[in-house]
């Protein structure tokens, strides 16, 4: 049994958003306290934490000093740099360890893990000029995806290539060192598990998560998934593989592709709570995020039973385009839960929070959440 964090420690978080709020309500409900070290100051994660900190997350000192004060280090956005957590472990234990946050950082590495572990992924080639370009082009064929080999998300930092004469120009607009080139899938839907692992190698999943994105932004997420049983089964075995070979101390999600054939893909990989997880807070016996809580301080993990079928819709910064949504409106449903993160400033395309719907099943949660969503609208 590794050393367990009791309740009434202190907890330390990198990075501030939505996600590390949710985990610090979470961290609180089991009594303990936490500590968040970002660059900024109101944050999402701050003004729920016992202590904000501001620091650059390349001021060392103050990455250091704040690890002297906490009993475990994690961090809820993978974009941690290298030196952060190399210096914070010195101090407390980092999970997720700094070796993960380094294969799921940069899509090559990544993509190159999940292979070598001979889990499927699209046909891949790096990129670091327009000449590799052009010849990746040739082996992968059209269409296909160049991505940024890191900081991308949300799509993005990615191109849609369907002729070979619009290569120069991707190259150009991507305005990086190095990408990726992906074989683009064609696929029937898109689907997630949320893996969690112990200390001790315990692990629990979440899903398959059904998820419709808008955008390349997700934007409704639903359980149970449309899949198969076999599908299901398969997933839930690639998660298990990809935790247990990055020997995980935390939360990880891993999002597929599911073909029209019925064979899956994986996309990427983060090594956090992840937004399609969202309805697990209303939907299952034990959160994602007070599972990274139970992950970090070495507990046992908790539940993953379904309570019901579920949907979560995010709500971003166009809601509020024409004024303050309308939020009696919505809660004004039965079994409809709202999630605000505490953000002032509402931009087009910002994540500012999410509505949950229960449902006896899950068509009728996706209605649900589609209703409360556009009852926020009305004036
Ligand atoms: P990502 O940032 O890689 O998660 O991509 C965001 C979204 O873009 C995904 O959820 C997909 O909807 C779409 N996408 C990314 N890669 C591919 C691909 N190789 N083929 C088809 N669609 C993709």
């Amino acid at each position: 049994m590794s050393d367990v964090i009791l309740p009434g420690a202190t907890l330390g978080i990198l990075g501030s958003g939505q996600l590390g709020r949710m985990f610090t309500i979470a961290a609180r409900r089991l009594g303990y306290r936490v500590r968040v070290l970002s660059p900024d100051t109101d944050t999402p994660t701050g003004q729920v934490a016992d202590e904000e900190i501001r620091a650059a997350y390349g001021d060392l000192d103050a990455v250091a000093e704040f690890a002297r004060s906490v009993s475990v280090v994690t961090f809820e956005f993978e974009n941690v740099p290298a030196a952060t957590t190399d210096i914070a472990s010195k101090y407390a234990p980092v999970r997720p360890a700094g070796s993960v946050l380094h294969t799921t950082q940069n899509r090559l590495r990544e993509k190159n893990f999940l292979r070598d572990n001979g889990i499927p992924v699209p046909s891949f080639a790096a990129v670091r000029s327009a000449a590799e370009l052009d010849a990746a082009i040739d082996s992968i064929g059209l269409p296909a995806v160049l991505k940024t080999a890191s900081w991308g998300y949300d799509g993005k930092g990615q191109v849609i290539l369907r002729q070979k004469s619009e290569a120069a120009e991707a190259w150009a607009k991507l305005n990086t060192d190095e990408a990726i080139l992906e074989a683009f899938v064609d696929f029937e839907r898109e689907v997630s598990v949320v893996a969690v692992r112990s200390c001790d190698g315990e692990f629990a999943y979440y899903g398959p998560i059904d998820n419709d994105h808008h955008n390349h932004i997700l934007d409704v997420s639903f359980v149970p998934a449309g899949v198969s049983d076999k599908t299901h089964q398969q997933a839930i075995e690639i998660a298990r593989t990809v935790v247990d070979k990055l020997e995980l101390v935390g939360v990880l999600c891993v999002e597929m592709f599911l073909k029209h054939d019925g064979s899956l893909l994986v996309n990427e990989l983060a090594p956090r709570p992840h937004n399609s997880g969202h309805l697990t807070i209303d939907a299952y016996a034990t959160c994602q995020f007070e599972q990274q809580v139970r992950a970090v301080c070495c507990l046992p993990l908790g539940s993953t039973q379904l309570l019901s079928s579920a949907a979560m819709a995010n709500l971003l910064g166009d809601l509020w385009e024409s004024g303050e949504p309308n939020w009696p409106a919505a809660l004004r449903l039965p079994e409809v839960k709202l999630h605000l993160y505490g953000k002032a400033d509402a931009r087009p395309g910002r994540k500012m929070g999410h509505l949950t719907a229960l449902a006896p099943t899950a068509e009728e949660a996706v209605a649900k959440v589609r209703q409360a969503r556009e009852a926020l609208l009305r004036r």
